[in-house]
């Protein structure tokens, strides 16, 4: 599957490379993204999602499909390049467009969350939509289109929400207190250390400059003072 390793060469397969692929994921601005950049990033997703669903066995490897996740792979990829209706283009269909709002509700959902956890307030995820099964491990969300529901609105397939929720929240059980945002260039960034503060050396120098210039500045006024006491 060759979708799928060139998703994984992005993504990486453990939960730090994950943790940073999504950081990454925040700062992009979708709405900029080419049609080609969209389903780039869609299989990412869908590689996350396979990590998220997947019970951590010595005998698969990370870098390879079962037979059951390929199928499940060719389906929910083609999802945006399906031709709905013969009539239309891919891109011009309705679906084509309900896919990308999903991918838009991801971005923002996984976004809100990885900043709500910089300020150490408790995490909540909202979800609409989530198909869950048990296993030895906690439960799994079900991957993307591999199951549906029929309500009053009609019949909806499972999306990519639930397990992406499912991998985010075992990024922030392994990182938690570890995800901050830098005070010198406010971006976020996955501490190495408790005690890391700043996201890398350039920025520690950097505010350590601010806050050396900000005391020499203050400083004449202090001497004068001493100097008459
Ligand atoms: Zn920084």
């Amino acid at each position: 599957m060759i979708a799928y390793r060139e998703a994984i060469k992005v993504t990486g397969t453990d939960l730090l490379s994950n943790a940073q692929w999504v950081l990454a994921f925040c700062r992009r601005d979708l709405t900029k993204f080419t049609s080609f950049e969209r389903l780039q990033l869609w299989d990412q997703i869908l590689a996350l999602c396979i990590l998220a669903t997947r019970q951590p066995t010595k005998s698969t490897s990370d870098k390879t499909l079962t037979s059951a996740e390929r199928q499940a792979w060719e389906r929910a990829s083609n999802w945006p390049r399906y031709p709905w209706d013969p009539k239309q283009t891919a891109e011009q269909s309705e679906e084509y467009d309900s896919w990308w709002q999903h991918l838009l509700g991801i971005h923002e959902i996984q976004c809100k969350t990885i900043e709500e956890a910089t300020t150490g307030r408790p995490v909540e995820m909202p979800m609409t939509h989530i198909v869950l099964s048990p296993s030895p491990k906690g439960p799994i969300a079900t991957f993307p289109l591999t199951s549906f529901r029929t309500s009053a609105e009609g019949t909806h397939f499972s999306g990519a929400d639930g397990a992406m929720a499912v991998r985010l929240l075992q990024i922030l059980q392994k990182y938690c207190g570890l995800i901050r945002r830098c005070p010198q260039c406010q971006g976020m960034f996955i501490a190495s250390r408790k005690d890391q503060r700043f996201h890398d050396s350039g920025c520690r120098s950097m505010m350590g400059m601010r806050k050396k210039r900000g005391r020499s500045a203050r400083q004449p006024k202090s001497r004068r003072t001493q100097a008459k006491g």
